[in-house]
């Protein structure tokens, strides 16, 4: 029977494909008194699922294609070299054999006293390998309890292939596995349209829709499809319903056609006004899509990608290379590299032992706060990408300043560094632009004073909406609330763009609002001129830079921001849409 459920339209286009359902979450599991008699069987059972994770690990390792990251293949090898080691195959049949229990209970309470020795461990490093114990234990348990398990879901490719994924979360590092391979899209229980696993979806072009609770228990054949546009996900879909959809791919196919027309054309106004058009990129493949739409430059560069879904964090010298090789990438146009922007929804990886879970990530230590706190992390980077500016054009960008003396420290730390850089006789752009982001009310507010210290301002306004409008930005139960046309949220805006003019400091925008074509046309005539957006939404934004006469957008601009209720400004600005 066909079923349609709702959610959040978080990354535009339709999939039509088979749905696979993501388990995810440690395994719970009981205890089981086994008979004397039953030990020895139980003991086989138990290095029978031993024996095949080992299988299902090899069968992964020799599965990944040759162009995967190291880092993903390595992490493998670590969890193979785990299911050799005693602790975890010999130390359960010993329980076995002691208390009488059933295979997964031994398991589990080995599992247990492991973690106990691991959190008191002094090297946080190694206290990280905590959860690489936590997915072998699952994996094993997963054999014992007949269940499939939720790596071999991210890692194996044979039935990811085209699916649409149904799950109650994913982690960001969750989707950048989902997408090598090959996923068409993603349903998730919780996250909203700011997520940062939500962003990366509509960066690789990926339809998903969040806060859908789906609990239709669809089969291997049944067709789903994936309404991204409207957030719907229709399951076992019928004739006709596939009918309409596959009319609607074409249709859209036919807009990207016709799209792609304009895209070496100049991103200047009807006027006359150029505008600079730069893309955001998570990932180096995204490097491909920013040139296929002609991108000027690279806005955001967000690294913390480079963190996550490894055991160990970048070096120095890793990090060099990779900003190199985006920068050989990208030949020649700027690139702006985002300093580490880590925690909230971005996991630490294997940074985490070192940081207090906290009961509000978001409003703790994230981004620039967890950077100054730890200089031993943000040091390599800041090397990093100093000595990649000897190369090319490399901005400098820091995320989620909040007062001045904050931005202060930054800058004396960068000029330490430039200076110890000096005295080894490194390579490096003395005079690289350095800009921060405007992510939060205190720095829209503070954005004159940052302006005297900077070479630009970026309005980072995913953050600069969740901290004004106090909602949680992964949270779906307030996604109602996201409103970027929101007075105070556009007052900030404003305030920050008239900082920039009067200090004559550039300001872009490279939060999702500039990459949205319903809101351009409001944000030229408020004076912006740079915009930074996904490389999947350069060519809409183009479209609407290159039909806007600016000179008309005054009054209307100025009515619809003194506008004081959310009816008349959506008004407003269908009006100056439709002029
Ligand atoms: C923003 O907050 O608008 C932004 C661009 O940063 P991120 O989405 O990575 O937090
Ligand atoms: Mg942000």
């Amino acid at each position: 029977m066909i079923q349609t459920i709702s959610g959040t339209a978080v990354s535009r286009g339709i999939v039509i494909g088979h749905g696979y359902r993501l388990q995810q979450g440690l395994v719970e599991t009981l205890e089981i008194s086994i008979s004397k008699t039953k030990i020895e069987d139980e003991i086989s059972r138990f290095r029978r699922a031993v024996r095949l994770a080992r299988q299902q690990l090899r069968g992964i390792r020799n599965s990944i294609p040759e162009t995967t990251r190291a880092d993903i293949t390595d992490f493998i090898d670590t969890h193979l070299l785990m299911l050799e080691d005693s602790m975890l195959t010999l130390a359960p049949v010993e329980l076995i054999r002691s208390k009488h229990c059933n295979a997964e209970w031994a398991l589990k309470s080995q599992r247990d006293a492991l973690a106990v020795v691991f959190d008191e461990m002094d090297d946080p490093y190694l206290r990280t390998r905590k959860d690489d114990v936590d997915h072998v234990v699952n994996r094993i348990m997963r054999i014992l309890l007949n269940q499939d398990n939720p790596e071999d879901g991210l890692l194996e490719n044979s039935q990811l292939n085209g699916a649409i994924i149904i799950t109650h979360d994913l982690t960001p590092a969750e989707m950048v596995l989902l997408q090598h391979q090959g996923i068409a899209g993603f349903v998730s229980e919780s996250g909203g349209p700011l997520s940062h696993t939500a962003i990366l979806a509509r960066s690789l072009g990926i339809p998903a829709i969040t806060g859908a609770h789906c609990h239709y228990d669809f089969h291997e054949n049944d067709t789903l499809v994936l309404d991204g546009d409207q957030g719907l996900l229709i399951c076992n879909a019928d004739a006709a319903t596939l009918k309409t959809y596959r009319s609607l791919q074409r249709k859209e196919q036919k807009r990207r056609t016709e799209l792609n027309r304009i895209k070496d054309a100049a991103a200047t106004t009807v006027d006359g006004i150029p505008v600079k058009l730069y893309a955001n990129i998570e990932l180096k493949e995204d490097i491909r899509a920013a040139r296929r739409y002609c991108a000027e430059g690279i806005g955001l560069y967000r690294t913390e990608f480079l963190y996550m879904n490894r055991p160990d964090l970048p070096g120095e010298q890793e990090q060099y290379q990779h900003y190199c090789s985006i920068m050989k990438s990208l030949k020649g146009i700027p690139l702006t590299i985002r300093t580490l922007d880590l925690g909230a929804d971005k996991e630490l990886g294997a940074f985490s032992s070192r940081v207090a879970s906290a009961t509000n990530p978001a409003l703790g230590l994230r981004a620039i706060r967890l950077c100054l706190k730890h200089v031993d992390l943000f040091r390599p980077q800041l090397r990093a990408i100093l000595r990649a500016s000897a190369n090319g054009p490399v901005r400098l960008m820091i995320p989620m300043l909040s007062s001045n003396s904050e931005l202060i420290d930054v800058l004396q730390l960068i000029e330490s560094i430039k200076q110890e850089l000096s005295d080894q006789g490194i390579g490096f752009d003395a005079s690289i632009p350095i800009g921060g982001m405007i992510e939060v009310p205190a720095a829209a507010l503070s954005a004159s004073l940052f302006a005297r210290r900077l070479d630009f301002l970026s309005i980072g306004t995913n953050d600069l909406i969740q901290y004004t409008l106090a909602i949680d930005r992964i949270d779906d139960e307030v996604t109602y609330l996201y409103d970027p046309l929101h007075p105070a949220v556009l007052r900030l805006i404003q305030m920050t763009i008239e900082a920039g003019i009067s200090n004559q400091v550039p300001v872009s925008m490279c939060g999702e609002m500039a990459g949205d074509e319903q809101y351009t046309r409001l944000l030229l005539g408020m004076g912006l001129t740079d915009f930074s957006v996904q490389p999947t939404s350069l060519l809409e934004v183009k479209n609407v830079i290159i039909n806007t006469d600016v000179s008309q957008l005054d009054k209307p601009v100025r009515k619809l921001l003194r506008s004081d209720t959310a009816e008349d400004i959506r008004q407003q600005l269908d009006h100056i849409n439709s002029l």
